[in-house]
């Protein structure tokens, strides 16, 4: 950090610095121009920014993002609640709903299964999905976990544990290639894999 700068400056820079994609140029060009802005601009960012991480919790019964207890998705009246679409993380659950051929509700697991990362089913909402659907009223699960080891593993997992629940259990369908994310799939790619999705034996 460059000793021309005064403490303030530096400590916007290092915090911008720190943001992904952001390299030390970028860093100094976004903090200069927070610098220059009118007050009132710069302002509006520093509170975007702390209404977020105040606001911003986890549905209790989703665990999608939401601004209330229950999130926009799981209060909809619309909503398919017989069927439930597990995804990996909040992203995925945004790229599916960018298809807009998803009227169903979904299960946000918070990862995927990786015990050589140390990520362990208890380390997910794997239990809580279990809770619902053993509260009842669900007829299909959707693993739309990523098409890769872990996500497969992941789907493959859950659906052992409720292999006599009595609940349909199908997989996005294989248009999807192997080792992709949901998240950076096309939409129209997405849409066939929902589609196609296939019965997980
Ligand atoms: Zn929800």
């Amino acid at each position: 950090m460059s000793g021309a700068y005064t403490e303030s400056l530096n400590r916007l820079i290092e915090e911008f610095g720190r943001l992904p994609g952001i390299g030390p140029k970028t860093a100094e060009r976004l903090a200069f121009y927070i610098l220059k802005a009118r007050p009132a601009e710069a302002m509006a960012l520093a509170d975007a920014i702390r209404d977020l991480k105040e606001k911003i919790r986890r549905c209790e019964i989703c665990f999608n993002f939401a601004e209330q207890n229950i999130c926009q998705i799981c209060s909809d009246e619309r909503r398919d609640k017989s069927i439930i679409c597990v995804v990996e993380q909040p992203k995925d659950l945004i790229s599916l709903e960018k298809t807009g051929s998803c009227k169903w509700v979904y299960h946000v697991l918070g990862g995927h299964i990786a015990p050589l990362e140390g990520i362990e089913p208890d380390d997910l909402t794997i239990k809580q999905l279990i809770e619902r659907v053993h509260a009842g009223g669900v007829k299909e699960l959707i693993m739309a976990t990523n098409p890769n080891m872990a996500g497969d593993g992941t789907a493959l997992y859950i659906s052992s544990l409720l292999r006599n629940a009595g609940v349909k259990i199908t997989r996005l369908a294989r248009g999807l290639p192997t080792g992709s994310t949901i998240e950076y799939a096309s939409g129209k790619m997405l849409a066939d894999a929902i589609t196609g999705r296939q019965t997980l034996e």
